[in-house]
């Protein structure tokens, strides 16, 4: 077993899940296996109570995991399996040392950060490790290097290389080379800077990866060479990509990262061949047309807090060879102003997943603007609420139907929870998570898109639709056409003649990836092509 581990240094959001994605990507292409792996050094026990503006996405896992949004980029770039193993907070870490020392497991031993809690991160690293049976792990460190918090698991890293043999283990350290302005000059002494604490935690990192955002020259990878003390040609570059997040493994592997990490860890196998990911970014990068699609949200300034649809609409319009150009529809400026005319300029409407009340009326009038314009609507999870809420008030005439998410008083719940939901108080991990089989209704567009009868698709919400109002909908043209038989609870629902109006309970977007596109994506955006180059307004 191969092991590489990622850190980060001078400041966070450098993309180094990107980067150790990408990198899996490249060494899967040259017949490796890898399991990937995320420490997170916050205490929370996992990113799900956090709000999007502290953490963006939480990305949920067949297990019904939520976890740290550079998973997407695992499952996205990779062929790894994940589950809550592959990712661990020092929440996670400090929970179980604790539950050990009440358990009487220490033997009296006074618990220390050293060994103890260094002790069960190098555990999580040996079992997934064992578990996965993969050659190489990749585990990347959250956080910057420097930062008081990650040092427990920088001292674990450490120990664990000194006792895997020095073949066996492979640091990677990505870091950030500023370009100055006014100087006209890249600038290498933070690098410098981060990399002497990581050495004087006594990590020296085998390649360097710089994050610039303008080349890097032979001078300035010598004096990053001997002030860092990695070998010249381990001093890669790693500038932002020109148009797609999925370049990033191409453009690492110019740099030769991969070789870099094979000579280290003594892998002798074949280069990677990317002649099937060259296609993929091919139909990215290069499509014959365009389109455009609203995406009616309240986090809109924030990149992050709608990732993995974002990622999901690219898929889905490689598969249609059309760029998505994602317009942001500010949901409390439509409650203001209401809908404006240019909407109906727009290739279709999405309303993606969220909590709390905020912009709710705003998302309604977008679906209802949908409805009525007979533009291409797709609904995520409260997108699916949101058009249930809609259809109830504005065509079976229910004035103050609501979710009680909303409005707990309101006398048409038509989405509520669920009794053993409402017995639950605690906040953390208590929603429907995860992966749950699902039963599709013949000859719906859901079915057809899907072309088959039963899938899996993977939940994260408290609320559902209310099966009393199940009759009265489906007697007005409501279709429901995904159900999870097993509780019979609404998964999907569509509209008839409608050139497209679907919406899911569960997430679709974590089950996209470039060489699969999800179907429900496929045929919102073939929909929302077909409206804007086929049939002019
Ligand atoms: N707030 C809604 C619920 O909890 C929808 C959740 C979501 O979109 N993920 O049911």
């Amino acid at each position: 077993m191969k092991y590489i581990f990622v850190t980060g240094g001078v400041v966070s959001s450098l993309g180094k899940g990107l980067t150790a994605a990408a990198l899996g990507t490249l060494l899967e292409n040259r017949g490796l296996n890898v399991a990937l792996q995320k420490f997170d050094p916050y205490l929370n026990l996992d990113p799900g109570t956090m709000s999007p503006y502290q953490h963006g996405e939480v990305y949920v896992l067949d297990d019904g995991a939520e976890t740290d949004l550079d998973l997407g980029h695992y499952e996205r770039f990779t062929h790894t399996k994940l589950s809550r193993r592959n990712n661990t907070t020092s929440g996670q870490v400090y929970q179980q040392v604790l539950d050990n020392e009440r358990a009487g497991v220490y033997l009296g031993k006074t618990v220390q950060v050293i060994p103890h809690v260094t002790d069960e991160i190098q555990r999580r690293i040996t079992s997934l490790a064992e578990e996965s049976k993969a050659d190489v792990l990749i585990t990347e460190v959250g956080g910057t290097v420097g930062d008081i918090e990650g040092l427990p698991f920088l001292e674990a890293i450490r120990e664990f290389a000194h006792e895997a043999g020095s073949h066996n283990v492979c640091f990677l350290h990505v870091t950030y080379v500023p370009f100055i302005k006014a100087a006209g000059e890249l600038k290498t002494k933070p690098t410098q800077q981060s990399v002497a604490k990581l050495r004087e935690i006594g990590i020296t990192p085998h390649v360097l990866v710089c994050r610039c955002e303008h080349p890097l020259n032979k001078e300035l990878r010598q004096k990053m060479s001997v002030f860092c003390n990695v070998p010249y040609d381990a001093v890669i570059e790693e500038k932002d990509v020109d148009h797609t997040i999925y370049e990033v493994p191409l453009m690492l592997q110019r740099e030769r990262m991969d070789d870099l990490v094979c000579r280290q860890l003594e892998l002798h196998v074949p280069p990677a061949n990317m002649t099937y990911w060259q296609d993929i970014i091919r139909k990215i990068v290069a499509p014959a047309h365009r389109v455009r699609i609203g995406v009616v949200g309240k986090y809109l300034s924030l990149q992050d807090a709608y990732k993995s649809v974002y990622e999901s609409l690219i898929h889905a319009g490689a598969a249609n060879d059309c760029a998505v150009q994602i317009e942001l529809v500010d949901a409390e400026e439509l409650e203001r102003f209401g809908p404006d005319k240019s909407l109906k300029e727009l290739g279709g409407i999405l309303v993606p997943g969220g909590f709390g009340d905020r912009g709710i009326e705003g998302k309604i009038i977008a679906a209802r603007f949908a409805r009525e314009y007979r533009l291409p609507y797709f609904g995520l999870c409260l997108g699916m609420q949101i058009a249930s809420i809609e259809f109830a008030r504005n065509v079976l005439g229910l004035q103050k139907a609501n979710s009680t998410e909303f409005d707990p008083e309101t006398p048409h719940p038509v989405i509520s929870r669920l009794e053993e939901q409402e017995r639950v108080t605690r906040l953390g991990g208590t929603m429907r998570l995860g992966a749950q089989t699902i039963e599709l209704k013949m000859g719906t567009r859901a079915q057809k898109l899907y072309g088959a009868f039963v899938i899996r698709e993977r939940h994260r919400h408290r609320f559902e639709f209310n099966n009393k109002y199940r009759d009265q909908f489906e007697k007005a043209g409501f279709v429901f056409s995904g159900i999870y038989a097993q509780e019979d609870l609404v998964e999907v629902i569509e509209l008839n003649d409608h050139p497209f109006f679907v919406a899911s309970q569960f997430h679709p977007e974590f089950q996209s990836k470039p060489d699969s596109p999800h179907p429900l994506f496929k045929g919102f955006i073939a929909a929302a092509h077909e409206r804007m180059h086929h049939k002019p307004l």
